[in-house]
């Protein structure tokens, strides 16, 4: 797990968390106003691998871009350092956070500066590895005309702690959200895809965010011929759904067995999402098309 002597990688040094020091008058402190990316080391056969980097890297890139906060980076770089971090930590499988930060400014105009900091730290299945009950959530996700959605950006994740901390007060494990016309959009931090009558639906892009492992996972479908449909999901296609699953980089890919009181007829074993969940473990676990750096 992470604490203050984990080594983290800050504007191209090592250095102890604890040293790291946090600018007080930091405007990504106070207004959120930051962009990070979670990505995935796996210890496979042929040594560690951080899977689909070149892909998270370039959404960070993305991401800045979308809030005019400035990149200066490039992906090899980052990469490299990543790989580096994880041998500073003595980490063989690690989750991966880079954030992209801006320093003093007390205004709410984009900053001409940015910092990097890169973190790594053991981590399980963010979800645990057990069925997930699910609510919908009275907490909407944020309007697409408000906030450049796709962006992975600090602040919008306030929707996601709200989102979470109640479905866990009301005794569920994670949360599904509804978009400004009332769909089912994703989870607080997953993207969602249900089984009906032997195909894979999942809402299309524009009011969720574009998760990568979404893409993996459509790749996966058309790999062993399932189909898999882009369209807008209700909260009745969810409830008369015979499986669902949720799908993150944190998460992996974590069966659900109950939305609200609704229990899936369907046991998860049985179900399409139960092959997908297989074939991305040995997915990231062999990697064996993905370019390898270091
Ligand atoms: N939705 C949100 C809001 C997220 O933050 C994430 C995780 N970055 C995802 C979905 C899943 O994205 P990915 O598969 O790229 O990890």
């Amino acid at each position: 797990y992470y604490n203050q002597d984990t080594l983290i990688y800050l504007n191209g040094e090592f250095v102890k968390a604890n040293n790291a020091g946090v600018d007080m008058f930091g405007q990504s402190l106070h207004y959120g106003y930051g962009a990070f990316e979670g990505l995935r080391a796996y210890s496979t056969h042929n040594g560690t691998r951080i899977f689909k980097a070149e892909e998270h890297f370039d959404r960070l890139k993305e991401s800045c871009k979308a809030i005019g906060l400035p990149y200066q980076w490039d992906n090899r770089e980052l990469i490299e350092k990543s790989y580096e971090l994880l041998e500073a930590n003595n980490l063989r499988a690690a989750y991966i956070r880079p954030l992209i930060y801006s320093g003093s400014n007390m205004h709410l105009t984009a900053s001409d500066k940015a910092n990097i900091m890169i973190a790594a730290w053991e981590w399980g299945p963010y979800l645990g590895q057990n069925l997930l009950k699910v609510n919908i959530s009275r907490i909407e996700r944020p309007n697409p005309k408000s906030f450049p959605i796709e962006a992975k950006v600090s602040g919008q994740y306030i929707n996601s702690i709200l989102a979470t901390s109640d479905a866990i007060q009301k005794g569920y494990d994670e949360a599904l959200l509804l978009d400004q016309d009332g769909f089912v959009a994703q989870a607080s931090s997953e993207n969602l895809f249900i089984e009906k009558d032997f195909k894979i639906y999942t809402p299309p892009l524009g009011n969720i965010f574009p998760g990568i492992t979404r893409n993996t996972v459509i790749d996966i479908c058309k790999d062993l011929n399932f189909d898999i449909i882009e369209k807008r999901i209700t909260i009745k296609d969810i409830y008369e759904a015979d499986s669902a699953f949720l799908s993150g980089t944190a998460a992996g890919i974590i069966g659900i067995k109950q939305v609200d009181d609704v229990v899936f007829a369907e046991e998860w074993e049985d179900s399409i999402g139960a092959s997908i969940q297989r074939k991305y473990k040995n997915l990231v676990l062999e990697q064996e098309n993905y370019e390898v750096i270091i």
